[in-house]
């Protein structure tokens, strides 16, 4: 009876099997036509200069680098260049696979593969026993027949024997699928973590732990595809000040501490609800579902202010990295909004803070 307790752990894997097969991680752009536009002009001249050839492939590793979104693809490319490296097809396939598609693709397919042979194997001896189980009873009911009619000892206790035979066999049987549904248990779980893992890869940012770009996005595309004008939803566009003054005056590791210790203040005072994500190089958002303006900027405030009052000293000497601060801008999702609108009024309005000098926070609502 215990194995058929254990059973429904057939169901679960199905379920993450599924989950599987509907996780696809394509690369998503939302550019105007005249940005895409620009980033085609820009993009096959620098593709031109390093001999490589314009197929969809290249061409979405260098419109993915001149637009710049893409961090840790521009790093890499810059470092091919500057290092004099070649782009060969191997170089090009590695770009593609580990910085626009991710290689997290592969290794889902490696979970799902495994799932698919997981649940192969355990159904495979689940029908064996199920097999086993009703030929024994089969034989066990010829058998009853049989002692019903039995009035000789020695057939009697010959046919005792062949039951007692056949119940040993159906025993082992029934230990060989608990043995093997506590495998496959074993073996789920530890596929489970290995899917999470590869999901938190695929949507996730290494340094701050945030949510990257990509999963950014996504969740932008879903929000204007559940007919947003019927909430209150927020963005903040954060960019850090001067940062490349901190990262010429202390070096590229301190500025990478400086970013995580940011991406720390906006995961405190983020609401749960909140998608807190980079978005760029030293650019993070946050995107709030369900959150007044006033409530929004009372956040953006928040996290400015502890930022520019943090003493951030450099570990090893105690040196102190001055005044760090960061600027950011708000809009608020109108009606007749798309993607591009809303963010850009974000974007407008922290270049504004910028001008202004920086340190501040500045709402779409005072750009007149
Ligand atoms: P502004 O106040 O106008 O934003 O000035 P800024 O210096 O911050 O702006 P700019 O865009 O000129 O420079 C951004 C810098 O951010 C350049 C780049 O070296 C740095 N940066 C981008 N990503 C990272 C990163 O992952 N780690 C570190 N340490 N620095 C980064
Ligand atoms: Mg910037
Ligand atoms: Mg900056």
């Amino acid at each position: 009876m215990d194995e058929r307790r254990e059973v429904p752990t057939l169901e679960k894997e199905q379920k993450v099997l599924l989950m599987v097969q509907n996780s696809t991680f394509l690369p998503t752009y939302n550019e105007p036509p005249p940005t895409a536009a620009e980033y085609l002009r820009q993009a096959l001249p620098l593709m031109s200069a390093n001999n490589i050839p314009t197929d969809p492939i290249n061409y979405t590793i260098w419109y993915e680098y001149v637009s710049g979104k893409n961090v840790q693809l521009k790093q890499a490319v810059d470092e091919i260049i500057s290092s004099g490296g070649q782009f060969d097809s191997n170089i090009n396939q590695q770009l593609y696979k580990k910085y626009v598609c991710d290689d997290s693709i592969e290794s889902i397919e490696h979970i799902r593969n495994n799932l698919l042979n997981l649940i192969g194997s355990t159904m495979d001896t689940v029908e064996l026993t199920n097999k086993k189980a009703t030929v024994a009873e089969e034989s066990f009911s010829s058998k009853t027949e049989n002692l019903e009619s039995a009035v000789d000892v020695n057939d009697i206790k010959s046919i005792l024997n062949d039951i007692i035979l056949e119940t040993r066999e159906l025993a082992s049987t029934s230990t060989l699928l608990k043995r093997k549904l506590h495998e496959t248990n074993q073996e789920v779980n530890s596929l489970k973590n290995e899917l999470e893992k590869a999901r938190d890869s695929a949507l996730k940012d290494g340094l701050t732990g945030l949510f990257n770009r990509r999963a950014f996005d996504i969740e932008m595309d879903k929000i204007f595809n559940n007919n947003p004008s019927e909430s209150q939803i927020s963005l903040l566009m954060f960019d850090l000040d001067n940062f490349k003054a901190v990262n010429d005056k202390f070096g590229h590791l301190v500025g990478d501490k400086v970013l995580k210790f940011t991406a720390s203040l906006l995961e405190k005072y983020a609401a749960p609800e909140h998608m807190v994500a980079r978005i760029g190089g030293e650019e993070l958002a946050i995107l709030m579902p369900d959150t007044s303006r006033q409530n929004a900027l009372f956040i953006a405030e928040k996290i400015r202010d502890k930022l520019s009052r943090s003493k951030l000293q450099k570990k090893e000497t105690n040196e102190t990295l001055g005044k760090i601060t960061v600027s950011v801008g708000i809009s608020q999702l109108r009606t007749d909004d798309d993607i591009n609108s809303f963010v850009d009024r974000a974007d407008k309005a922290l270049y504004r803070a910028k001008e202004n000098g920086r340190n501040q926070v500045i709402d779409e609502t005072l750009l007149g």
